[in-house]
């Protein structure tokens, strides 16, 4: 449940997130274990010859044909809810493990298969086995110190003593000032975090970057909402923290005090925390000072000690992002004392380090979980030890899986892919008819200017330095947590590396970086059933060339279109395209925010109005590129279904899920992707050649039209 470090999600539009999720093409991050409730994202042309067995649970779902019979429910017309028509069967058929909150038909099966081809590789690393392999044997250890549950059982909290240590040396304002730099860099959200980024006006400096942080909820309105259910939560978090404190050692009554000061320190900084709208205005977040201007806005924090400690004594570049945070938590310093911080540090280390520790600590934390998703229990031991060695040393283990996976070949026919789409894009941009000549010039330049990243990086990071044994899962992490931190905050002053890969390669996602403008689609989500090249091509359009599409889009949507061809933030629109593109996207936004989950809250149609933007926009160019070559719309029908209805039924069920009600409600309260049936019903109820190829009329509940009719790009 740690906080993700702003660089690994620095996708526009981020947010940090404890128990996040993500969705969907891109963005946030994926590497955060607590995170991987994720979906899908994108597909692969290439055959993917895993080297481990695939799981009973995978091979049940996954079949490389155009259109999944079993998974249609043909008792519901497809004008009526596209989405039941094409998903309704699996649904029913799909019960969610009971280690999951959430379980989709692509993302899940692929999710699945990448982590048994992982757990292969580690398992034979930690034998010895291919040896000669990059960092097989700091793999290997990693892995086999994550997997020794009776030497973790028989440590004990003796681990976390070190860490507890810094804790303690809290005396007062200065001493904490230190304690948070040594904390952070460890790994612990504490207040806020400190790293790197790309300066948003010039793309070619990398600054100092501050970022609000410290909240174990997943955001602010966990502590400011008064409804039932946030209410509800409230109280159980509040029980967790105490029982943290008991299992750590505390008297019963003494642990409600330590939880009541937690709480109310956290409160405070929900108080101050941006909203997670206005996170995803780049205009809103970027606000450059030098050290003076830092020093001035939070006078409290001693922060030349804290840079010294941190171990960049010299930067002077930062971007504050949140000003009003920061100048809060130095009132806190102040206010707040000496004995309460001492308590609201504790408790972060022991929450940040609660996966390296004993079970009772692992299982107080899964109960609390298990309130906020519906999820019943943790997922295997080998699963979470995968996904740890993934965020700790992600590009090594990467190199060992794309070895086993995709080849040269799939990475080729993927780059053709993504030229198709971006072809259909041009073509898109020139007939557009609320552009002018001048704002289009600069969009075709942008288009142009798009760097792609597939598959996996062409040189691979380096861990060499980093010291990994089999002493200790908590001290690998800690170390590997400081190696990651001081990887990033050496970038600062330095030239943007525009070749850095923000995700590993086994990660079953994709992105968009406005910064760079620039989309990455690694190996992980590369394969089946995304791709394949055993069905016809309107399916994979459908499904793979949507994502493609969906991620290009991110380029122009409402975060996107502030940045330039080069990615730096400016004004490229002239102020009558500007307001038209303002109308538009206002249409997208009042559409999904009309949509409901169970419970009764509402889509956040602010909060996802990036990512529906890039829906609407990614389906019509994947239907433009697979509309454009002749040869393919003339594939013959599968499962009696044309090939414009297998198109439209590759998408849809590339998006088959279930979710538990919690899960959804944590999802519309945080996640900036609109839920599964909304991904798919929205964007197709705009869509006359959706009509078109189901013969949906007008009044049908798939057919918007006039002004409820949404169309951006
Ligand atoms: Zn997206």
């Amino acid at each position: 449940m740690r906080i993700a470090r702003p660089q690994r999600q620095r996708l526009l539009g981020l947010l940090t997130m404890a128990v996040a999720p993500i969705v969907a093409f891109a963005c946030q991050d994926a590497r955060d274990p607590s995170s991987q409730v994720v979906l899908p994202a994108i597909s692969d042309p290439a055959p993917v010859a895993t080297t481990a067995p695939v799981p009973p649970a995978a091979t049940a779902i996954v079949a490389n044909v155009s259109v999944d019979d079993a998974a249609l429910d043909k008792g519901v017309k497809p004008c009526d809810d596209f989405y039941q028509f094409a998903c309704g069967g699996w649904k029913k058929a799909t019960p969610i493990p009971d280690d999951e909150a959430s379980w989709y038909r692509s993302f899940n099966v692929i999710s699945e298969r990448n982590e048994a081809t992982l757990k292969s590789i580690l398992e034979a690393f930690a034998k010895g086995e291919r040896a000669s392999e990059p960092s097989a044997k700091a793999l290997g250890d990693f892995y086999s110190a994550c997997m020794d549950e009776e030497g973790i059982e028989k440590a004990g909290l003796e681990p976390l003593r070190a860490e507890l240590a810094k804790v303690d040396a809290v005396k007062d304002a200065a001493s904490l000032t230190v304690a948070l730099a040594q904390l952070q860099k460890a790994g612990v959200d504490a207040l806020f975090a400190f790293s790197s980024g790309q300066d948003f006006k010039d793309a070619t400096l990398v600054v100092g970057q501050i970022e609000q942080g410290g909240l174990g909820m997943p955001d602010r309105d966990y502590y400011l909402k008064d409804d039932a259910k946030k209410k509800e939560l409230r109280m159980k978090y509040e029980e967790y923290v105490t029982h943290l404190f008991v299992l750590t050692g505390d008297k019963p009554e003494d642990a409600t005090k330590s939880a009541k000061a937690v709480l109310k320190i956290e409160r405070a900084l929900a108080v101050a925390s941006m909203s997670k709208e206005d996170r995803r205005e780049p205009k809103k977040v970027y606000h450059r000072l030098d050290r003076a201007g830092l020093k001035a806005q939070a006078p409290n924090i001693g922060w030349d000690a804290y840079l010294t400690e941190l171990g960049v004594p010299s930067v002077t570049a930062i971007n504050v992002a949140q000003p009003a945070f920061v100048k809060a938590v130095s009132g806190l310093v102040k206010s707040v004392s000496v004995a309460d911080w001492r308590t609201y540090l504790r408790f972060h280390t022991i929450q940040g380090f609660n996966r390296q520790l004993p079970s009772k600590l692992v299982d107080e934390q899964m109960k609390f979980r298990a309130a906020m998703t519906g999820q019943a229990k943790l997922p295997p031991r080998w699963k979470r030890c995968v996904r740890a060695t993934d965020e700790a040393m992600g590009e090594a283990l990467g190199q060992a899986f794309v070895k086993a996976t995709l080849g040269a070949e799939g990475k080729a026919t993927v780059e053709t892919m993504i030229r198709a789409i971006e072809r259909a894009m041009n073509g898109n941009l020139n007939k557009l008819s609320w552009m002018d000549d001048a704002t289009r010039a600069r969009a075709l330049e942008k288009l142009a200017l798009i760097s792609n990243m597939v598959a996996y990086p062409d040189k691979w990071r380096s861990y060499d330095a980093l010291k990994i044994d089999r002493g200790g899962f908590l001290a690998n992490t800690s170390r590997a947590d400081a190696f990651e931190q001081n990887r990033q905050l050496a970038k600062i002053g330095k030239p943007v590396d525009r070749l850095e890969w923000l995700m590993s390669p086994p990660t079953v996602n994709a992105y968009y970086e406005p910064t760079l403008n620039q989309m990455v689609f690694p190996a992980g989500i590369l394969q089946p059933p995304f791709y394949s090249n055993d069905r016809g091509m309107p399916a994979n359009f459908g499904s793979i060339g949507m994502v493609m599409g969906h991620e290009l889009t991110h380029g122009f949507d409402d975060g996107g279109r502030q940045f330039d061809a080069k990615g730096n933030l400016a004004d490229w629109w002239s102020p009558a395209i500007n307001t038209e593109f303002e109308k538009r996207a206002s249409c997208v936004e009042k559409q999904f925010g009309t949509y409901e989950v169970p419970g009764g809250d509402k889509v956040n149609g602010k909060l996802t109005l990036g990512e529906n933007i890039a829906d609407l926009g990614g389906l019509k160019l994947a239907y433009a590129a697979f509309k454009s070559d002749s040869e393919k719309t003339k594939s013959e029908s599968a499962s009696g279904f044309s090939p414009e209805q297998q198109f439209f039924l590759g998408f849809a069920q590339g998006w088959c899920a279930n979710e538990r009600d919690e899960y959804q409600r944590l999802m519309v309260s945080t996640n900036p992707h609109s839920p599964p049936q909304y991904r798919v019903i929205g964007p197709l109820s705009n869509m006359p050649e959706f009509a078109k190829a189901f013969t949906c009329k007008t009044g049908d509940k798939m057919v918007r039209e006039g002004a409820s009719k949404c169309e951006v790009w």
